[in-house]
């Protein structure tokens, strides 16, 4: 292995039927209507190039979480697959099944520059196991292989890691370089000062980003639920709000080592809060500390003015998690003020994850972000220095 990744643009695709694996997991309401088409967005310039070059165009992607036993309607594609078809103003063919003779015939037929979008990979288990014979059953419907989705090249699925080992003539989509360069150049040649702003919930799963992030970053922004377990490791009350006991004694380590390293890191000095299991009693602190039977939801008005400094001076940005239980709409002004101080910056920015793309969105601020990244655990895996095995299975 050279460890040399080729773009879509260095491959010969003119005519060829190509392999296209996209993240096309995107929010559905319950009637199965997509609610935010910012990833089917997201793939439209690979999508478009291949049209271009009269390939023969087979999409895969994964949505949501289905049992892996077979087709199950909630997890349909095809409502995707209609918003494609509108954006495209084009039809779009949909075999039920991602493997198979149906899927492999229609394949075959498919005309030049047409395109098939295939169902759901993981209805069948074998997706999540890397499994090798089901790769090779999709690899029979291709000639050619692309991956443009950044926001599974963290995961070891079989469409991710074993499908593209299978082609010879294998790259990355517009979409996966843009990514990669974006990410890259914040990781290797930021412009100073450089902030991240981190928040969400699971703590455990941003440790090593954080631990990373302080050897790159001048400032480090901690809202939500993570920044409890932050005050909790310096001694402050934070009554009931969600802290991670296990990673207490990580969280004293990184201020200690932020402080000897001179980031400088920013926790919340007030809170939204509402007494337990009840946020109609919402509520505002005046600083840092949540008295017993109180939790905390949303970082508060002096934290969004103090984050919003700092926002506004940082030259590079990388946001990942919202700082508040952003869901519920009185919990929301923290995640919206930061959409809107990020936004309002202007200047190289990358937004990664689901949560905070959908509060960018809600602030009707995406237009000015650019880029929002489609992959929040795997900008995160990317800014924590880690191998993607997406990206390595992709070299030749
Ligand atoms: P994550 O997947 O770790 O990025 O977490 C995202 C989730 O964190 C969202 O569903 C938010 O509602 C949740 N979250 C953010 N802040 C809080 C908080 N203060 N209390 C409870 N949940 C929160």
């Amino acid at each position: 292995m050279s460890g040399k990744i080729h773009s879509l643009q260095e491959l010969e695709v003119r005519e060829k039927a190509v392999l296209v694996r996209v993240d096309f997991n995107c929010p559905l309401t319950a009637d199965g209507a997509v609610t935010d088409d910012t990833r089917i967005r997201a793939a439209l310039p690979t999508i478009q190039y291949l049209r271009q070059h009269k390939s023969r165009i087979i999409l895969c992607s994964h949505l949501g979480r289905p049992k892996g036993t077979g087709f199950e309607a909630a997890y349909s594609l095809a409502p995707v697959g209609e918003r494609l078809a509108e954006l495209l103003g084009d039809e779009i063919v949909l075999p039920e099944n991602c493997i198979g003779d149906a899927a492999r015939k229609l394949a075959h037929n498919l005309l030049p520059g047409h395109i098939m979008l295939l169902e759901n990979l993981r209805f069948h288990t074998e997706e999540k196991k890397n499994d090798a014979h089901f790769a090779q059953d999709l690899a029979r419907l291709a000639e050619v292989y692309v991956n443009d989705a950044f926001g599974v090249v963290h995961r070891s699925d079989a469409s991710v890691v074993a499908l593209p080992k299978l082609f010879s003539v294998r790259g990355a989509g517009l979409l996966l370089q843009k990514e990669l360069h974006t990410l890259g150049q914040l990781l290797h040649k930021p412009e100073r000062p450089f902030v991240a702003i981190l928040g969400g919930a699971k703590i455990a799963d941003k440790l090593g980003v954080i631990e990373h992030l302080l050897g790159l970053v001048d400032g480090l922004l901690i809202g939500g639920a993570m920044a409890y377990t932050f005050l909790q490791a310096q001694g402050i009350d934070v009554g009931g709000s969600l802290v991670d006991a296990s990673s207490l004694f990580v969280a004293k380590k990184i201020l200690e080592r932020a402080a000897s390293k001179n980031v400088r890191i920013v926790l919340p000095i007030d809170h939204v809060i509402a007494a337990q299991f009840d946020p109609q009693t919402v509520r505002t602190t005046t600083n840092e500390k949540i008295s017993d039977g109180w939790i905390g939801l949303d970082i508060g008005p002096k934290t969004v003015n103090a984050f919003r400094r700092v926002i506004a001076e940082a030259h590079t940005i990388f946001w990942n998690g919202p700082v508040g239980r952003f869901e519920h709409p009185l919990c929301a002004a923290g995640t919206r003020a930061i959409a809107e101080a990020v936004a309002a910056n202007g200047r190289t920015t990358v937004v990664g994850g689901g949560d905070s793309i959908a509060a960018i969105n809600n602030a009707g601020c995406a237009e000015k972000i650019t880029p929002l990244s489609t992959g929040g655990g795997a900008s995160l895996e990317f800014m924590e220095g880690k191998m993607l095995p997406g990206v390595v299975a992709l070299e030749v």
